[in-house]
Formats: structure tokens, C-alpha cells, sequence
């Protein structure tokens, strides 16, 4: 996975494309992160016991492919690269070459 939590995206397909938030949660093994108030889903949650029932909204998983790092150095959507720094190895923003 080449994003991680915390990591500023935007959503570039799908009904919320254009909006941005910051990934809560990744899921590599599906290649989707989920990113909280976007790709919202209603469930309906049932009455159980004296709780009424009620609809809440959840956050779907994005995958990948709609979505872009938004880089905080040259805040503009980017892909990621990387480069070897000593020995490990660091993410790089492809438009300004910083270190993510
Ligand atoms: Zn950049």
C-alpha cells in the first residue's frame, strides 16, 4: 500500500469526487481506504431492546483507483514515488520531489 493513515487524499471518481479528507483507515488486503464523511452509506440500524431503531451513516472503502494524495507541500494531487534515502525507503511527491 502506498498510502497510509493520516495521509490527505481527494476523490477523483464516483459521486463524491472532489471532496477531500484524511484516510482513517487502510485495507490492504481490498486496496481501498476508508476516509471518513465520504462515500457515506445509510444502514438501518434495528430496534433492539428499548433502543429505537434509527438510520446511521457509515463510511464506505475507496479504492485506490479513486483516489489521489493530496501533497502537503505543494497541495496538489499527486502520484507517489520513491526514492532510497540511506537505506530506507521514502515517498516521494512526484510534482515537487519533497519527501511525504
Ligand atoms: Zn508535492
Amino acid at each position: 500500500m502506498k498510502l497510509k493513515v493520516g495521509d490527505q487524499v481527494k476523490i477523483t471518481l464516483g459521486k463524491d469526487r472532489g471532496k477531500t479528507g484524511k484516510i482513517e483507515a487502510v485495507l490492504p488486503k481490498k486496496n481501498s481506504v476508508v476516509v471518513p464523511g465520504v462515500n457515506l452509506y445509510k444502514k438501518h440500524v434495528k430496534k433492539q431492546g428499548d433502543k429505537a431503531g434509527q438510520m446511521v451513516e457509515l463510511p464506505r472503502p475507496l479504492t485506490l483507483a479513486k483516489i489521489a494524495l493530496i501533497c502537503p507541500h505543494c497541495h496538489q494531487p499527486t502520484r507517489i514515488g520513491y526514492k532510497m534515502d540511506k537505506k530506507n525507503k521514502v515517498r516521494i511527491c512526484k510534482k515537487c520531489g519533497k519527501n511525504l
